[in-house]
């Protein structure tokens, strides 16, 4: 099933990303993390793409398989371009075709400043282009950037750019993390003004400490505002008091955007289960209003 078919059956699509393993921890960490989000029955689970170098062994499509063959939960494989020519990506494909997988993130990936990109792709509608053209049964979702991505000069080229991507093929948009719900609707009513007609997920990440929102500012430019700020520098150094406080904090953004007509909630689970169920507890009921 297509994940823009999903957003036509239900009120509000609800959906986990996990990322694979490092190469050093065995593959089995992730299933243990799968194993308990299979009970919140989530409408998707995809699986980031690059984290541990899971391009050689196509790890993200192994695990992406077994949601979708053993869990029985629809899922999306990830998959970036930049550092692959179009032989690699065509490779990657060919293995994630072969394993049964239909939905697919693409996005260009991350600069990595100790790997120069390769040349063949330079932006995710480049590859989406690319794998529309190769194989036309693949259903394809893309990025979006509440706040702008990172490397944009303003908001306007970055929403011009988001519909070229939607123009290439991408069916559904998942959002990068954001901390103030009116930078999601400022963006969104943006978008729709634009002409992008497509489902825009919101993508919410639970603050669970300092360093990782530390590391998430700096690498995708989210910004914090105040009653976030408050919050980690009251909480920050009391691990137990801030997991408690991201959770409600999570809570009251999706509540809120489910409150204001979002078509879809992506959690951020960061291979944590239990913070998972915690705030899907909290928040089921909501999908079915
Ligand atoms: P693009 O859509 O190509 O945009 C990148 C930049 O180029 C933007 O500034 C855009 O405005 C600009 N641009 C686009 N098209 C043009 C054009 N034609 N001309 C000029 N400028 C243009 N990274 C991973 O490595 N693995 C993952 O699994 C992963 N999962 C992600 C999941 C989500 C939901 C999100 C939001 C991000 C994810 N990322 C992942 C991070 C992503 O790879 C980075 O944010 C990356 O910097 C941009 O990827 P993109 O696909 O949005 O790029």
């Amino acid at each position: 099933m297509s994940i823009a078919q999903l957003f036509q059956e239900k009120s509000v699509v609800f959906s986990c990303e996990v990322f694979p393993p490092k190469k050093t921890s065995p593959i089995e960490t992730v299933y243990r993390t799968l194993d308990q989000l299979q009970d919140l029955r989530p409408d998707y689970i995809s699986v980031t793409f690059g984290a541990g170098g899971s391009a050689g062994d196509n790890l993200t499509g192994r695990i992406a398989a077994a949601i979708q063959d053993q869990y029985h939960i629809p899922s999306v494989a990830h998959l970036s371009c930049v550092n692959y020519t179009r032989d690699e990506v065509a490779g990657l494909l060919d293995s994630l075709k072969a394993m049964g997988i239909e939905n697919i993130l693409a996005l260009r990936g991350d600069m990595d400043p100790n790997h120069p990109p390769k040349t063949d792709f330079q932006y995710a509608s480049q590859l989406i282009a690319f794998i529309k053209s190769r194989d036309n049964s693949f259903h394809l979702s893309g990025a979006c950037y509440p706040e702008g991505h990172i490397e944009s000069p303003d908001m306007v080229s970055d929403i011009l750019n988001l519909k070229k991507k939607v123009d290439a093929g991408a069916e559904h948009l998942v959002s990068q993390l954001f901390f103030d719900n009116d930078d999601f609707y400022d963006f969104r009513e943006k978008a729709r003004i634009a002409g992008i007609n497509v489902p825009i997920q919101a993508g919410i990440m639970p603050v669970l400490n300092k360093s990782q929102i530390e590391r998430m500012v700096y690498l995708c430019g989210a910004s914090i505002p105040k009653k976030l700020a408050r919050m980690l520098s009251r909480y920050g150094d009391h691990p137990a008091a801030l997991r408690d406080a991201g959770i409600a904090y999570a809570i009251d953004q999706i509540s809120d955007l489910v409150a204001s007509g979002v078509e879809g909630i992506h959690l951020y689970t960061m291979n944590n289960a239990g913070v998972a169920r915690a705030i899907f507890d909290r928040v089921s009921t909501l999908f079915t209003v």
